[in-house]
């Protein structure tokens, strides 16, 4: 079953008129239009080690989108995020999606008929000044001698918000969960997690599963791998919850294009037995102590080039790994 894409409407649908034809770690867009990781949102990024530090690695027996996304990339990209947690510098991009994220959170803190564009457009200068407090990495992108790109940057957000107003209303919107955790854990061990941007319940009960994306939506041919993530959490709900989500939306705020699809149980089971693979995968790496590089156009966007051997870089020595299993609050 293909994905139904969308362009703007002139009312969008609420969460009780979940329109139902044919509704991915992969993080904002991915493909050959670009590969953008929000700021800060992965609630699997491990705590940096501090430098120096030689102890055992502990990795838990656990996948989000994001990090299943890396495997699948580049074992490589994995390893460096999860096992070595090496540092990445913040990008305006990415840090804008974060932005333009917060905002589409607490937009709905409003009472319905002031959930405006120019209200939600007021609220980016307070939300960007808490993310800068939240991650010091933030204050670095402009210098007081950059107040000018900074406002360019601001003014970006905007517009992207703008495309926002132009693929829903959220006048008309009451969501049931806005950035909710979801987990669990397979009958192998395998721990399951990531955070939903929103979940619309209709009063019949059927669910819509929501991710706003700020890149372009993907090339159809990489369709499959942008819902990759949807189906993660739509496993994860219907695991959770007994009940199996209707349409998983994605909203593309660069092109105001929205890919909806509507999740079988058989997609989900294959899903679910796909992630069991992948784990099983990483897991023999683990063993090995071997995660090969995978050169491919999202190296372009990757903070680690330096200290990868495709670009003739050297990795560092691969630390003593302690497995720990899913539930296990990691160093
Ligand atoms: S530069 Fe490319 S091959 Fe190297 S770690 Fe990053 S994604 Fe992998």
């Amino acid at each position: 079953m293909r994905p139904r894409r969308q362009v703007p409407t002139g009312r969008s649908a609420g969460a009780c008129d979940v329109t139902v034809p044919n509704v991915s770690g992969v993080p904002e867009g991915v493909g050959a239009r670009g590969y953008v990781e929000r700021v800060s949102s992965s609630i699997d990024q491990h705590p940096l080690r501090p430098e120096g530090d030689t102890g055992a690695r502990q990795v838990r027996t656990a996948l989000s989108p994001s990090r299943a996304g890396d495997f699948q990339s580049c074992p490589l990209l994995y390893r460096f995020r999860t096992i070595d947690r090496l540092p990445e510098p913040a990008s305006p991009a990415a840090a804008r999606g974060t932005l333009v994220h917060s905002v589409l959170e607490d937009l709905f803190d409003l009472p319905a008929d002031r959930r405006t564009l120019e209200a939600a457009a007021a609220m980016l200068p307070s939300r960007w000044a808490a993310l800068q407090e939240q991650d010091p990495r933030l204050t670095e992108l402009f210098t007081a001698e950059q107040a000018a790109d900074e406002a360019a940057w601001l003014a970006s957000a905007t517009e992207l918000l703008g495309a926002y107003y132009s693929l829903e209303d959220p006048r008309w919107l009451e969501p049931a969960e806005r950035e909710l955790r979801v987990d669990h854990e397979l009958d192998s061990g395998l721990g399951l997690g990531g955070i939903v941007d929103r979940l619309d319940v209709a009063p019949d009960g059927r669910i819509r599963v929501v991710d706003y994306k700020t890149g372009r939506s993907p090339d159809p041919r990489f369709e499959d791998k942008a819902l990759f993530q949807m189906k993660f959490y739509a496993l994860v709900i219907w695991r959770t919850r007994g009940l199996m989500p209707t349409v998983l939306q994605l909203l593309y705020l660069a092109d105001r294009t929205t890919l909806e699809y509507v999740p079988t149980e058989s997609d989900l089971l294959s899903t679910e037995r796909k992630l069991q693979a992948l784990w099983d995968a990483i897991a023999d790496c683990l063993e090995r102590g071997e995660f090969r590089p995978r050169r491919s156009a999202l190296c372009g966007w990757c903070a680690h080039q330096q200290t990868c051997p495709e670009f003739g870089g050297v990795a560092p020595p691969m630390p003593e790994l302690e497995i720990v299993p899913a539930g296990h609050r990691v160093d």
